[in-house]
C-alpha cells in the first residue's frame, strides 16, 4: 500500500454546495485552493496525471462549491482531494465574500477532517492579499503545501528568491507549523515530484493517523 501512489487513483465523487452536504466519517481530506487562474485546476490534473479531472470555470461566481475526489483503490475510500472554488472575484466583493466564506471559509476554518492546504499562487504575483486574507483561513494545525505555480515564467535565480520570500512571510505568520513551499510549473514538471512527495507522504501521515486513533465526526 505504501509504493502506492494515492492521487494516481483520483476520481469523481460529488459536488457539495452547502455545508450539510459534507462526507460523513472520518476520511481524511486534503483542499486544494488558489486565485482563480492561478493554476489551480492543472496542477490537479498534473498531479493526478490526468486531462480534465478537474477543470477551470471562468466565469465569476458561477462555481462555489466544492469538488470531492475519492482517493484509494476502488471501491475503497482512503483519502478526499477537495478542489475548492478559485476566489479571485468572490474574495474582492463583500457580498461574494461572505458567499466564499458561507461554505469554503468554514469549511477551512472548522472542518476536523481537513488535514492539509495546497495553496496555488502564480509565482510572478508572490502572496497577494487575496491569498493572505485566504490563510486566515488556515488553522496551523493543517499542514500547507505553497506551490508556486507558473515558475517556467521566470528564471532560476527568480524563482529562489520569491520562494524565499514567501517562506520568510509564511515563517511570521505560522510559526513552527508545518509549511512547504514549492515553484511549481506544470508543463515544464518544475517541482513536480517535490509536490507529488510531500502531497503523497501527508496523505500516508494522515491514514496512519487516523488507524492509530478511529473516531467518528459528525458533520462539520
Ligand atoms: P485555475 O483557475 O486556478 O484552475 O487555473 P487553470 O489551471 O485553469 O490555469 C489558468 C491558466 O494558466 C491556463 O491558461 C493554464 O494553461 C495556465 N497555466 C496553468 N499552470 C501553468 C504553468 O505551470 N505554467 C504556465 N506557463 N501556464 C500555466
Amino acid at each position: 500500500m505504501s509504493k502506492l501512489s494515492l492521487l494516481l487513483t483520483a476520481r469523481f465523487y460529488t459536488t457539495v454546495a452547502q455545508t450539510r452536504q459534507l462526507p460523513r466519517g472520518d476520511i481524511p481530506e486534503i483542499a486544494f485552493v488558489g486565485r482563480s487562474n492561478a493554476g489551480k485546476s492543472t496542477a490537479i490534473n498534473t498531479l493526478c496525471q490526468r486531462r480534465r479531472l478537474a477543470f477551470a470555470s471562468n466565469t465569476p461566481g458561477r462555481t462555489q462549491a466544492l469538488n470531492y475526489f475519492a482517493l484509494g483503490v476502488e471501491p475503497n475510500v482512503d483519502a478526499y482531494l477537495v478542489d475548492m472554488p478559485g476566489y479571485g472575484y468572490a474574495v474582492a466583493e463583500r457580498s461574494a465574500r461572505e458567499e466564499w466564506g458561507r461554505l469554503s471559509g468554514s469549511y477551512l476554518a472548522k472542518r476536523v477532517q481537513l488535514q492539509a492546504v495546497v495553496l496555488l499562487i502564480d509565482i510572478r504575483r508572490s502572496l497577494g492579499p487575496l491569498d493572505q486574507t485566504l490563510l486566515d483561513w488556515v488553522r496551523p494545525e493543517q499542514r500547507l503545501l505553497v506551490l508556486a505555480s507558473k515558475a517556467d515564467k521566470l528564471n532560476r535565480q527568480q524563482q529562489h528568491s520569491t520562494v524565499a520570500s514567501i517562506k520568510r512571510t509564511l515563517k511570521e505568520r505560522r510559526g513552527s507549523a508545518t509549511t512547504e513551499v514549492v515553484a511549481f510549473s506544470a508543463p515544464n514538471a518544475i517541482g513536480l515530484a517535490s509536490a507529488k512527495a510531500t502531497i503523497e507522504a501527508w496523505l500516508q501521515a494522515s491514514l496512519g493517523d487516523r488507524e492509530k486513533k478511529p473516531r467518528a465526526i459528525a458533520g462539520l
